[in-house]
């Protein structure tokens, strides 16, 4: 039943080029998040493949499209959700990783004190790209205290490192 659910999923992403720069080849979830649908079958094809994972307590997203499908994820399982936030959106206490991109560097943060000891974590976001992101994410849930079980994506854009970046964990794309 998951293909059914991934083909639904497919059938609804777009590819916009030269966004948000030019060479850059956009993919838009847009059409999935606007879709009952597509929304239900999203959250239902990555609870299928979050479960290869083993078990979880908590889903944490990545701001902001981590979020959007990540919460309905974590809904649907009954976990609770971490929100891993762009730097200056938590109060204190935060922990904050800094990581490399393309053109300067990006910071991450996540409340210290919301992961119990020990919680096992899947780190979600809807976009592999460089892995850049979800690496520092998922850095950050384990300096809280919590066990990454691993990593999970709508969509994984292959070429770019991802694979490489997360190595030694365990990741698991939708559509690649
Ligand atoms: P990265 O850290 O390079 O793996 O990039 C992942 C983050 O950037 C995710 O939060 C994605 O939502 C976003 N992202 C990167 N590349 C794209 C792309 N081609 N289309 C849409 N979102 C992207």
């Amino acid at each position: 039943h998951r293909s059914a659910d991934v083909e639904i999923v497919e059938s609804l992403l777009r590819e916009v080029p030269d966004f948000p720069q030019p060479g850059v080849l956009f993919r838009d979830v847009a059409g999935v998040l606007a879709s009952g649908e597509g929304l239900a079958a999203a959250t239902r094809a990555m609870a299928d493949l979050a479960s290869e994972l083993g078990e979880f307590d908590l889903v944490a997203g990545m701001e902001a499209r981590g979020f959007l499908f990540g919460a309905p994820l974590a809904t649907h399982l009954g976990t609770g959700f971490i929100p891993v936030r762009k730097a200056g959106k938590l109060p204190p206490p935060v922990l904050a990783a800094t990581y490399e991109l393309e053109y300067g560097t990006a910071t991450l943060e996540l409340r210290d004190g919301t992961i119990p000891a020990g919680a096992r974590v899947l780190v979600l976001d809807d976009i592999l790209a460089t892995g850049g992101t979800a690496s520092a994410g998922a850095d950050l849930v384990e300096r809280a205290g919590g066990t990454v079980v691993g990593l999970a994506f709508l969509f994984e854009i292959p070429g770019l490192g991802g694979r490489d970046r997360l190595a030694g964990r365990e990741v698991r794309s939708l559509i690649v």
